[in-house]
């Protein structure tokens, strides 16, 4: 099908009602960017899913981060976004006022050069992300054992996508998987969640594979029964990245994994082994529980679970918009809030 008559299928779509769950930030922000929501059939329902890795990161993840850097003078590297999260009582940007030393990194890798540049210093890369990611993270450890670079840790909050599409499979009638997840992993998992009666299609990015996964997705549902489509052939193999999944499997471990606004997923992360346990943040400098009370009246969790819209938070548009970010899903570009705030107003 061309463009234009995918476009004509999804917009006179007239077949069963379907909640279709962008597991992925930047699947919604280019859904948006396209006007693809202006023109989909009211049959058609888009919820914005848990994939962006800065939104899901919980606010406890950030009270550890501003705690080594407030309390055990470490150097904290991370990537941009992360640092105007808010943890239970304080941001990492706050803490730079109170003189916490908090450097912007595009990669892990470029934390590790931080580090091997400033031997002075106690480095530590602030690890989120999905299976995307978590290749990068590992090759910058791996890089400071290569480098015999010592004053080098990492602090995981990693997470793997699996446990998730598990966890909301009742939120939603299809998954549009992330293609660049499964560029990594493969599509076992899809098919397995297939046979457990979990339906998806794996999207790639540009618009005509939007609406190419989309079609696919009301089409497979109006027919009946769970289904999985590789909508994504050009990027997207059965086996994935072997040599990419080996390289992980060498370093890390599964753990259980919080994710904000949802709670703990069994197995839904990766931590280092114990022997790389000096190059893990939270082993070398002992951090403790840190248990605070997180009053908030942001409604992440919901949004994050397709409960509710980010138009259907109180505080958006209001008290949340992304020059005062309230909760992670307005701060972050992959984050659904600010996506609804950039260019969807109420749809
Ligand atoms: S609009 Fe702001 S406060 Fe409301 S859910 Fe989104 S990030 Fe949280």
């Amino acid at each position: 099908m061309s463009s234009s008559e995918l476009r004509d299928y999804l917009q006179n779509y007239d077949g069963p009602e379907i909640r279709i769950m962008e597991v992925c930030g930047t699947h919604t922000h280019e859904i948006f960017r396209q006007g693809i929501r202006n023109f989909l059939s009211p049959k058609i329902n888009l919820i914005s899913g848990p994939g962006c890795p800065v939104c899901v990161t919980p606010a406890s993840y950030i009270d550890e981060a501003i705690y080594l850097a407030l309390e055990k003078n470490v150097t904290i590297t991370s990537f941009g976004d992360l640092i105007r999260v808010p943890g239970t009582s304080s941001s990492l940007q706050k803490a730079r006022a109170e003189g916490a030393k908090v450097k912007v990194v595009y990669s892990p890798i470029d934390g590790e050069k931080y580090a091997k540049e400033h031997p002075d210093e106690q480095v530590v890369f602030l690890s989120v992300g999905f299976e995307t990611t978590t290749p990068s993270d590992v090759i910058a450890v791996r890089n400071a054992i290569r480098d015999g670079i010592g004053n080098f840790s990492i602090l995981t909050a990693n997470k793997t996508m699996p446990g998730a599409y598990e966890a909301m499979a009742d939120s939603t009638d299809c998954y549009l998987y992330p293609g660049h997840v499964h560029a990594i992993i493969g599509t076992g998992i899809c098919k397995d969640l297939q046979k457990r009666g979990v339906s998806g299609v794996i999207a790639g990015f540009t618009g005509e594979e939007l609406l190419t996964a989309l079609a696919i997705a009301v089409r497979k549902h109006s027919e009946g029964g769970p289904f999985y489509v590789n909508a994504y052939p050009r990027v997207v193999t059965d086996e994935g990245s072997p040599a990419a999944v080996k390289l992980v499997d060498e370093f890390t471990r599964p753990c259980d994994a919080m994710w904000r606004g949802i709670g703990m997923i069994p197995g839904s992360g990766v931590e280092l082994k114990e022997e790389y346990s000096s190059y893990d943040a939270r082993k070398k400098f002992d951090i403790p529980v840190l248990e605070k009370e997180y009053k908030t009246a942001c409604r992440c969790g919901d949004v994050l679970q397709g409960k509710i819209r980010p138009t259907g938070c109180p505080l958006f548009g209001k008290a949340c918009n992304p020059d005062h970010p309230v909760g992670a899903c307005m701060v972050s570009d992959e984050g659904a809030c600010s996506a609804f705030y950039t260019y969807g107003g109420s749809l």
